[in-house]
């Protein structure tokens, strides 16, 4: 089953990214560096609900 995760950037709070999860192998946050079209730079995107 898959579990649909939203990745957003940490300074603009965009939502820029979304990826599928495990929840029985992930349990953590996923935490990743991305690039953000709206800062125009690379940033750390979190997940988010
Ligand atoms: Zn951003």
């Amino acid at each position: 089953m898959r579990d649909l995760a939203i990745l957003a950037c940490g300074e603009c709070k965009r939502r820029n990214y979304t990826t599928t999860r495990n929840k029985k192998t992930t349990t953590e946050r996923l935490e990743k560096v991305k690039f953000c079209p709206s800062c125009r730079k690379r940033t750390t995107h979190k997940e988010t609900k």
